[in-house]
């Protein structure tokens, strides 16, 4: 059984996020640590430690993750201009917290994904 993170408290709201989005399946919020003047992070609210426990029952979640990602995306004003959403995997993808999530990151140019 995978331990739970600081995300599934902020999921069922016992420590504070600035959450804006949450549905019966995913939970959006900003990330206390931004790296770009839109950084908000989105995950299912069941557990998925990482990419790699993904499973076909996770899909309905996974693809919400997806769609609030754009809805929010577009709230944020930065859809026209574009964003990036990353899912970082275990240590060598530079994963820190072990339930899984979307970073929607935006609001200025990112320059090259990898460098
Ligand atoms: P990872 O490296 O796992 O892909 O990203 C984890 C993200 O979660 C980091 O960007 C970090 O700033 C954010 N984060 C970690 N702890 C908290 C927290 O307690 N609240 C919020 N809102 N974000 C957090």
């Amino acid at each position: 059984m995978a331990e739970e993170t600081i995300f599934s408290k902020i999921i069922r709201r016992e420590i504070p996020a600035d959450i804006l989005y949450q549905d019966e399946l995913v939970t959006a919020f900003r990330d206390i640590s931004p790296k770009a003047p839109t950084h908000i992070l989105i995950v299912p609210n069941h557990l998925i430690p990482t990419a790699n426990d993904m499973k076909a029952s996770d899909e309905l979640a996974l693809g919400r993750m997806m769609t609030v990602a754009a809805k929010l995306a577009a709230e944020a004003g930065i859809a026209e201009n574009g964003y990036r959403l990353i899912m970082n995997c275990n240590q060598h993808g530079g994963q820190e917290v072990y339930h899984i999530h979307i970073h929607l990151v935006g609001g200025e140019p990112l320059g090259p994904m990898l460098s």
